[in-house]
């Protein structure tokens, strides 16, 4: 392949691009149009029983490898992503239907994991444990699993690719992901590029299929050692009940419903632009998109106010015109959406601004206009259920409890973030958040290298992101050793 297109109705098993056994094909779309970007094959079990072979051949010689060997082929995988960074920001922003220059950042965030799991490869160590008496001598070693499976959704396919491979193979073991069916071009491209960079055949494995095909092979397959899965709640249960039968350990990253929590002596200025972009970036379609505005009464008609106004002034449109917004990924996320919005102010909340499809303009897309709702009670489906759209639910509070109960009202854990000037407030209800990641006066993890993407309830129980991730991807043996009496030669 002289540049990065992906082929058609192809998968990656062994190194090769080859067709699905029995020739079957699935379309990918360009939310902005509706219209067919290209096939890629439709795995089924049988794929997914070569792909499994192939990661289980390749996987002594892969944890054979040296830690350095791993971390330099990874290196050369992430100056490969960076030189490609167009190419494949064009992959993800087409078939996510997100703006040019959101690609273009996933890519940037897709380079800097594998950079650091690269440079993380060769510091995985085990422990000496202390002994009762110098006649013995123990210790730890991290030992990779063997076959990780992978299942990503489609929303942030390429930097979901990474988070969990480049850790899995910086660790010796070998993968076989299952991207999205909605969105497969960007992990395919940087497949691709980890070849060329050389990853050996098998090692990196890209079967593409239906959850309920592919997936569910996948999960359930008897020579597979860890799963990690990405994606909702309702499935995260159903992998979990598949690994249950080989007693497979699986990590989960699910849903969320993340809280912005804004007291009365907030920054407003710096608050307000990241309460908008954290619930319109990508859509709306994001596990940690800020989806719940919390905010303390005596100022909450001229936070909704200046929020409605910024949501309202959000340009939307197909990725190649690089705005602030694209159209939802998909029919069905569409149609989710929609009920979403039909159904909110029925129950009783009030339409601030959006609320109906963005321009007519844009009829050919699954396009949803930046909606707020505010006056949303604790016991409508958009307060607790995760839309995964660009809407936002409203809620006031009076007092710190009252904040933290809305907090931590919903069955989800991933995100809380905390607007306050009052430093000792803030600490005392980030200890209080019942969530597995909180950011202070600003919204998520920016400005800290190797965040640990932890979740908490039904999030799911991830350590992913950073250091801890590599730690996910393998398991610890330990040893005991007793000192046998030799006489000295
Ligand atoms: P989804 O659960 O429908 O699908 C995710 C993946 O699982 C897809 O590859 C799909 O084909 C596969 N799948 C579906 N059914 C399966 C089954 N029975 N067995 C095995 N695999 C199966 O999710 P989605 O709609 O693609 O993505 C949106 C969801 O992902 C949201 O809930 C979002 O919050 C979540 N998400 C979570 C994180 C995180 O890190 N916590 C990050 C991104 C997205």
């Amino acid at each position: 392949m002289a540049d990065l297109d992906i082929p058609t109705a192809r998968q990656l098993i062994d190194g090769a691009w080859t067709a699905a056994a029995d020739g079957g094909e699935l379309p990918v779309l360009d939310p902005a149009t509706r219209e067919t970007i290209q096939s890629v094959a439709r795995a089924r079990a049988v794929d997914v029983d070569h792909a499994v072979a192939a990661a289980r051949r390749a996987a002594p010689g892969w944890a054979a490898t040296s830690p350095s060997e791993r971390g330099a082929i990874l290196r050369r995988w992430a100056d490969l992503i960076g030189a490609h960074v167009e190419q494949l920001a064009e992959h993800e922003s087409r078939d996510v239907g997100k703006p040019r220059s959101g690609g273009r950042l996933n890519m940037y965030i897709t380079q800097g994991i594998v950079d650091y799991f690269a440079g993380a490869a060769d510091k995985l160590t085990g422990v000496t444990l202390p002994t009762r008496t110098p006649d013995y001598f123990g210790y730890t070693r991290p030992e990779p699993y063997g076959v990780c499976a992978v299942i990503i959704p489609w929303n942030v396919p390429a930097v979901l690719t990474v988070a969990n491979v480049a850790p899995a193979l910086a660790a010796g073991n070998t993968v076989v992901l299952k991207p999205s069916e909605i969105a497969p071009l960007s992990p395919f491209a940087l497949a691709e590029l980890g070849r060329r960079a050389g990853l050996p055949p098998g090692v990196l494995n890209v079967v593409t299929g239906l959850g309920p095909e592919a997936g569910v092979a996948l999960t359930g397959h008897p020579d597979i050692d860890h799963i990690s899965f990405v994606g909702s709640t309702v499935t995260g249960r159903a992998v979990m009940r598949a690994a249950a039968q080989h007693l497979v350990p699986v990590k989960l990253e699910l849903g969320g419903k993340s809280p912005n929590v804004v007291f009365a002596d907030a920054d407003l200025d710096v608050a307000i632009p990241a309460i908008i972009a954290s619930i319109t970036e990508n859509a709306g379609q994001n596990c940690y998109a800020g989806s719940r505005l919390l905010v303390e009464e005596s100022i909450r008609a001229q936070v909704v106010e200046r929020v409605a106004a910024g949501m309202a002034a959000i340009r939307t449109g197909p990725w190649d015109q690089d705005l602030d917004m694209g159209p939802l990924v998909s029919q069905a996320q569409y149609e989710r959406v929609r009920g979403f919005l039909a159904e909110a102010p029925s129950a009783g909340a009030r339409l601030v601004t959006g609320g109906e499809p963005a321009t007519a303009a844009f009829d050919d897309g699954w396009y949803v206009a930046p909606t707020v709702f505010d006056q949303v009670d604790s016991d409508m489906r958009l307060a607790r259920e995760e839309v995964f759209g660009p809407v936002l639910a409203v809620q006031g509070f009076r007092g710190v409890d009252e904040a933290v109960a809305l907090m931590n009202g919903t069955d989800f854990g991933l995100l809380a973030c905390i607007w306050t000037s009052d430093v000792s407030r803030a600490l005392r209800v980030a200890g209080q958040a019942r969530a597995g990641q909180v950011a202070v006066n600003q919204f998520h993890d920016a400005g800290v290298i190797g965040f640990p993407f932890n979740m908490q309830k039904e999030s799911g129980f991830s350590r992913g992101g950073g250091y801890a991730a590599l730690r996910e991807y393998t398991q610890e043996k330990a040893v005991a050793v007793r000192l046998l009496d030799r006489p000295s030669a």
